[in-house]
């Protein structure tokens, strides 16, 4: 495989830089210490500009080429946030802070583009400019979104942008891509319903909520399975179930709550449609009422098709093309690069991560065995992508 000495080299100093991450995770947009030492280390590396607070607490460095005719910009982009779990993986490098942790590899991605970072200020092997994205509050707060709306990409010139992943259960030397919707578009939706509380011996002089909600949560169900095409895609999980506190009175009340994910812009206006539409005539059907509070978190990442062979190409330089998936099937779940991918062309990539425990989990540690491989990645795609 692949890997210039310069990166094999950089492998432990890089580890040693994500451990430090990892024991001290921090949330959403307060990754006040992360974003401080990003910022540090790239202005020890000799960045052309380090610019702090984009996007609340987002950072951007600039590295330009040894040659700058091209007058190309693109942006590599890592996330900074950690998630609100209390770790279990038991590594002498386990989060220091309780009910906080690194579980979705966040400081490998972050340690990465560091490390890519370094190489390419030392080397400026390329031709134009590269701006390195670190971003806050990917978990569920749109720190993507703050980014771009902080006039990011107009600021320094982006014209193109790519963001990777860990993928556990991918294996490690490998990577998976595919032009278009790669992962969903995520919703959150809450729903009040209100019958008429009673007495439990008494049901004809009552409305009961908790049968109406019982009968949403299954008309819910009929959306997939019923209403969107099968060769589409869609999830409507309702995850929480609140009504009711005590055997003999039905209450006046209940809240559900779930989520909605889709992959294409007009399956998700249907679903959001078409689950008001389930939510309010179950409700009328029983003379209750009921309803719908529903939220956009975050767009489908779709992958530009001009884009993806880009991606996909620096992938296979450093690992060999039959370890390049480039029709990998979509995840439904979400990501926030796509505010970023919505802005500006360019393609998300998944890094394998090997047999490890999934992102998400009290268990999970992300695997620094593929620091010099995701390093690869970004410096191939900088040097094949900014020539003249
Ligand atoms: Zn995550
Ligand atoms: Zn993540």
């Amino acid at each position: 495989m692949p890997i210039v000495n310069r990166i094999s080299a950089l492998h432990d100093e890089v580890t040693a830089w994500r451990r430090d991450l990892h024991e001290h995770p921090e949330l959403q947009f307060d990754v006040h210490r992360t974003a401080g030492i990003v910022a540090d280390k790239l202005r020890e590396f000799g960045c052309d500009e380090v610019v702090t607070g984009i996007g609340r607490t987002g950072v951007v460095g600039i590295i330009k080429g040894s040659k700058t005719g091209s007058g190309k910009v693109i942006g590599l982009r890592a996330d900074m946030d950690a998630l609100p779990l209390t770790e279990i993986s038991g590594k002498p490098h386990a989060s220091k802070i309780p009910g906080k942790m690194h579980a979705c590899g966040h400081d490998g991605h972050t340690a990465m583009l560091l490390g890519a970072a370094k190489y390419l200020a030392e080397t400026r092997n390329f031709d134009g400019a590269v701006a390195v994205i670190f971003q806050p509050a990917e978990e569920g707060e749109k720190g993507g979104q703050a980014m771009v709306d902080d006039g990011m990409m107009e600021r320094f010139g982006i014209q193109e942008v790519y963001g990777m992943h860990n993928a556990p259960g991918l294996p490690v030397g490998s990577f998976a891509l595919k032009p278009g919707p790669m992962l969903a578009a995520v919703d959150n939706f809450r729903i009040e319903v209100e019958g008429k509380g009673g007495h439990a011996a008494k049901p004809h002089l009552s409305i009961d909520t908790i049968l109406v909600a019982s009968h949403i949560v299954v008309a819910a169900q009929s959306i997939v399975s019923r209403n969107i095409d099968p060769l589409e895609n869609a999830v409507v999980s309702i995850c929480a179930f609140n009504g009711g506190f005590a055997n003999n009175v039905i209450p006046q009340t209940a809240e559900l709550r779930g989520t909605v994910r889709t992959l294409t812009a007009d399956t998700r206006d249907f679903v959001e449609k078409r689950l008001k539409e389930v939510v309010e005539g179950t409700a009328a059907l029983f003379g209750a009422k009921a309803t719908l509070h529903y939220e956009r978190i975050v767009p489908v990442t779709v992958n530009h098709e001009a884009n993806t062979p880009f991606a996909a190409d620096a992938a296979a330089a450093v690992v060999g093309e039959p370890s390049v998936n480039r029709a990998v099937i979509p995840v439904m779940g979400g990501e926030d690069f796509s505010y970023m991918l919505n802005a500006r062309p360019g393609a998300f990539i998944f890094i394998g991560q090997g047999d490890t425990a999934n992102v998400h989990h009290p268990a999970y540690d992300f695997n620094d065995e593929i620091i010099p491989i995701g390093m690869s990645y970004w410096a191939k795609l900088v040097e094949t992508r900014l020539t003249a």
